[in-house]
C-alpha cells in the first residue's frame, strides 16, 4: 500500500542518511528530523454549509503547515473525497522541499476539503469555498500562509475565497492565495508555468547529457493543464513527441506526433494503453497525469533513459530503486514541476507590490529560476554521488534546517 505520508517521510530519511554518511557528515540531531517529518501544525475543521435545498451540511477540512522557516506556508487547496490528513500532510511536505529547491521564499502547506464538488451546484460550490476560508482565516494570510488552486479547485474559487477573506479582515486580500483570475489580480503565465518549467528542465537535462535534440524521443502521460503545455514546448524545441494520452488512452507514433495538431486523438496515430506508454522504448518518459504510476511492480519494464517527474509523485520509492539500479536518471517532481508554485511566488510578490508583470517577463524570469534550480540539483547529484531526488532532498534539507536553526 502506497500512503503518502510514509512514502515522504521515507524520502526525506534516505536523504538525511546521505548527508550523515556524506563528506559534509550533517548528521541531523532526531528532534530535527522529527520536525522535519511532521508538520508544524495541522488544522483540522468542521464546518457547516446551506445547501440549496434550505438543510445544512456539515464538511470536514484541513490545512496542513508543514514548514515556515523558509517564508510562508504555501500549497493548494483540494475538494476531493480523497482528502485524507495523510495525503494533506505529504503534500504540505513535498511543498516545503519544493519552495526550497526552487529557492522561493516560502515553507510548505497543503489543505482539502472531502467532498465531491460535482454532486454540488455552483452556488454551493461558492458557499463551501466561502465558508472553508472563514473556519481556516485564522491560520492564513499573506505573510503567514498562502493557498492556491489544485485538484477540483479553479482561479474563480480563489476570487471567492479572497472574497471572504478580505470582508473578514478588513484588508486587500489578494496576496492571501495565488491562482487566481487575472481579473482577481492572477499573474500572467500561470496557466503555462507547470509545463513550461518542465520544458525548460528537460531542455537543460538534455544539454548536460549531449543529445541530441531532433533524435531524442518523448512520451508524455497526461495531456492536461501539465502535459499540454509541456508538449507544446518540447515540441518547439524540437524534441520528437512519440507517444500522449489522457485518462481514455494513448497514442504512439514513431515517427513524431505534433502536440499541436486539432485532430490528435483522430488522426491515425497507433492507439495503444496507457500501461503500453510507460513501457515504451523511448528516450524520455514523463508521466504528467497522477501518482504512483511507476511501482515496485512496473519499473523493472522501462525502457525510457530518463524520467521526468511532472505529476506529483508518479514514482513509488520501490520504483525509485529498480530505476537507480538499471541507470535510468529520474528528474523529481520537486523540482520538474516547481514552475507552477515559482510563478505562484511570481504573483504574490506582484500583489504585495502592486506591480503587473508581463507574460514575457514572468516566462522569462520562470526559465532563469528553474535553469538555476536544476543546475543545482544537478551539481548536487554529482557531488554526493546519488540519484536526483535524493540529491534534490539532500540540498532542500540543507537550506530548510539552516533556515531553521
Ligand atoms: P489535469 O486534470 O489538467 O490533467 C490531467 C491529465 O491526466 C488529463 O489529460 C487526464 O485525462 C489524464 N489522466 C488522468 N488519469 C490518468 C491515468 N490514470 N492515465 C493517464 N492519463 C490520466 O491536471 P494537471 O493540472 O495537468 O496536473 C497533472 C499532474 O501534475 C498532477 O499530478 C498534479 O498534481 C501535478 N501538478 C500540477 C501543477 C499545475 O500547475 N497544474 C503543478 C504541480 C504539479
Amino acid at each position: 500500500m502506497n500512503d503518502p505520508f510514509l512514502n515522504s517521510v521515507t524520502q526525506i530519511r534516505r536523504a538525511a542518511d546521505l548527508l550523515c554518511d556524506s563528506a559534509e557528515k550533517l548528521c541531523l540531531p532526531p528532534e530535527i528530523l522529527e520536525r522535519i517529518f511532521e508538520p508544524q501544525r495541522l488544522v483540522k475543521v468542521h464546518f457547516p454549509v446551506l445547501m440549496d435545498n434550505g438543510s445544512t451540511r456539515t464538511f470536514l477540512g484541513f490545512r496542513s503547515q508543514h514548514n515556515n522557516a523558509r517564508g510562508p506556508y504555501k500549497g493548494g487547496l483540494r475538494f476531493s473525497p480523497e482528502v485524507s490528513e495523510s495525503e494533506v500532510k505529504a503534500l504540505s511536505s513535498w511543498m516545503t522541499w519544493k519552495c526550497a529547491v526552487a529557492d522561493i521564499p516560502f515553507g510548505g502547506g497543503k489543505g482539502g476539503v472531502v467532498v465531491d464538488t460535482k454532486s454540488l451546484s455552483k452556488a454551493e460550490i461558492e458557499r463551501l469555498s466561502r465558508a472553508f476560508v472563514r473556519a481556516i482565516a485564522d491560520v492564513i494570510g499573506p505573510e503567514k500562509d498562502v493557498p492556491a488552486p489544485d485538484m477540483y479547485t479553479t482561479p474563480e474559487i480563489m476570487d471567492w475565497m479572497v472574497d471572504e477573506y478580505s470582508k473578514i479582515t478588513g484588508t486587500d486580500g489578494r496576496a492571501c492565495f495565488t491562482g487566481k483570475t487575472i481579473g482577481g489580480g492572477g499573474s500572467e503565465g500561470r496557466t503555462e508555468a507547470t509545463g513550461f518549467g518542465g520544458a525548460f528542465v528537460m531542455r537543460e537535462l538534455a544539454k548536460r547529457k549531449n543529445l541530441d535534440v531532433a533524435n531524442t524521443t518523448v512520451a508524455i502521460q497526461g495531456f492536461g493543464n501539465v502535459g499540454e503545455y509541456f508538449a507544446k514546448k518540447a515540441h518547439e524545441y524540437g524534441f520528437k513527441i512519440v507517444a500522449l494520452s489522457n485518462s481514455k488512452g494513448a497514442i504512439h507514433n514513431q515517427g513524431g506526433i505534433n502536440p499541436n495538431d486539432k485532430d490528435l486523438w483522430t488522426s491515425g496515430h497507433h492507439k495503444i494503453t496507457n500501461d503500453e506508454l510507460l513501457e515504451l522504448d523511448c528516450d524520455i518518459l514523463v508521466p504528467a497525469a497522477t501518482e504512483n504510476v511507476i511501482t515496485g511492480e512496473n519499473a523493472d519494464k522501462i525502457k525510457a533513459k530518463y524520467i521526468i517527474e511532472l505529476a506529483n509523485g508518479p514514482l513509488t520509492p520501490a520504483a525509485d530503486e529498480i530505476l537507480t539500479k538499471k541507470g535510468i536518471i529520474f528528474v523529481p517532481d520537486i523540482l520538474a514541476n516547481s514552475g507552477g508554485v515559482t510563478v505562484s511566488y511570481f504573483e504574490w510578490y506582484q500583489n504585495m507590490h502592486n506591480e503587473k508583470w508581463t507574460k514575457e517577463d514572468v516566462l522569462a524570469k520562470l526559465e532563469e529560476k528553474l535553469d538555476k534550480a536544476f543546475d543545482d540539483c544537478y551539481q548536487e547529484m554529482q557531488k554526493q554521488n546519488t540519484d536526483m531526488r535524493t540529491a534534490s532532498y539532500m540540498l532542500a534539507i540543507k537550506k530548510v534546517v539552516d533556515a531553521m536553526k
